[in-house]
């Protein structure tokens, strides 16, 4: 049995994969917003698991209802129905306005599922030639870490030494089909010379794991319009900004008149208690898929259904989109009071809703990086990791108060001006 965080460490570090770097805190309890480690040192947590606690982490509504799952049935597979499934089907529907669902476990399955989703409709409903279909994606973007997702990053650290990659969804830098974000016009230049057999083009309305890039305003109309032009499905990837994160529902209600073909959902929409994730689409677009050509032996599983179906309801019920908005406003307001005194430490402010970060100025830190920042935030009790050297997002869960941001905030200038 482990008995300190040291040896919990030590332990991770001897028997398993080096394939995460974390900020050296072991959790051993948390509710909320509130974190202890094995010695009973208190923490706010300012990451939410990747977004993914947005309802605070061990929400009573949500155990309530897995425990009460838990009593009656965890998992019949897809060979039979189960009730929690057809009720969560119907509950995902209405509360997201599509006409259909289809479940998965985790992000990279909904990303999985989108792709081929794209591909067969290219095929059998836009009829691109067999083999051809390309689906595009955007400079920086993060979908995950599956084959499919890794094809579509541009990022070494993702890709290195994984290939050979699925050839017809990739977006190299060096190629002339490289989408920067939020520029109209790349993407306009890949569709004008391409567009017959793109099936789809699969973005983030909010860029998470690139730093919290917010696109210009438009840009998701302007998408949507250039996917209408050239006849091909508009994916977007809400697992990170979805389910309340940004202020709104999903991310992309922020444009007015945007209406995503697909939406991968992910994260939250368990209230971070079990893997799940699902696919939203209109039955037009998810009728490609039939009997045996897609699936998984957890996905729409009952206790995964119970579990979802509390996590959407805690949202909605205690209007956590709307504190978001408001406690989001209020966590930049100060923050931007501390970069207005940091001597430039802090180089900008920016995010939407609760999905924030800071941005350091390298050059005027005397060689420290924003994970020595991050390191000295925890030893004041503030949990936050770096997404690049220089950019720290804060994605607090949405049951956030304003007393727990004042204290972040004030942690975190005390720590600014030992820099
Ligand atoms: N898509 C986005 C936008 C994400 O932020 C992530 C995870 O960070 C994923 C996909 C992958 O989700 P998962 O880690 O559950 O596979």
């Amino acid at each position: 049995k482990i008995t300190s965080s040291k040896q919990a460490i030590e332990y991770e570090h001897e028997y398993a994969a080096h394939n995460y770097h974390p900020i050296p805190v072991v959790f051993k309890k948390a509710s909320g917003v509130d974190v202890w480690d094995i010695e009973d040192n208190h923490y706010l947590d300012f990451l939410s698991c990747y977004s993914a606690v947005n309802q605070g982490h061990r929400h009573p509504k949500i155990i309530e209802a897995a425990k009460s799952q838990l009593d009656l049935l965890t998992l019949s597979s897809r060979a039979f129905h189960n009730d929690k499934f057809a009720e969560f089907a119907k509950f995902a529907c209405e509360y997201f306005n599509y006409e259909s669902i289809l479940p998965m476990n985790t992000g990279a399955e909904a990303v999985e599922t989108g792709l081929k989703l794209a591909r067969r409709w290219g095929y059998l409903k836009k009829g691109i030639p067999e083999n051809q279909a390309i689906v595009l994606a955007l400079e920086n973007n993060f979908h995950g870490r599956t084959f499919g997702a890794i094809s579509l990053s541009v990022d070494p650290e993702s890709r290195d030494h994984f290939g050979p990659f699925l050839d017809t969804l990739t977006a190299k830098r060096d190629s002339n089909e490289f989408i920067r974000y939020g520029v109209i016009d790349d993407l306009k230049r890949v569709l004008e010379a391409k567009g017959d057999k793109v099936a789809a083009i699969i973005l983030e309305p909010i860029q998470g794991e690139a730093g919290i890039v917010v696109p210009p305003k438009g840009y998701l109309n302007e998408v949507q319009s250039l996917c209408k032009q050239y006849n091909c499905l508009m994916i977007c990837d809400e697992i990170q900004t979805g389910i309340g994160r940004t202020g709104k529902m999903l991310c992309y209600e922020h444009t007015e008149g945007c209406k995503p073909d697909v939406v991968l959902l992910g994260k939250a929409i368990s209230g971070g208690v079990l893997p799940v994730s699902a696919v939203l689409a209109n039955k037009d677009v998810m009728s490609v898929f039939t009997p045996g050509s897609h699936g998984s032996t957890f996905g729409g599983n009952p206790l995964a259904s119970a579990v979802a179906i509390a996590s959407l309801e805690v949202i909605r019920d205690e209007k956590l989109t709307e504190n978001a908005q408001a406690m989001g406003d209020y966590l930049k307001e100060q923050l931007n009071e501390v970069a207005s005194k940091s001597n430039g430490i802090i180089s900008e402010v920016r995010g939407v809703g609760l999905l924030t970060a800071i941005v350091i100025d390298s050059g005027k830190t005397n060689g420290k990086s924003a994970w020595d920042l991050c390191l000295a935030m925890k030893d004041r009790g503030i949990l936050a990791k770096p997404t690049h050297e220089h950019i720290i997002r804060l994605s607090p869960p949405l049951v956030i108060t304003k007393d727990q941001i004042d204290v972040a905030v004030k942690v975190i200038d005390e720590c600014i001006q030992t820099f």
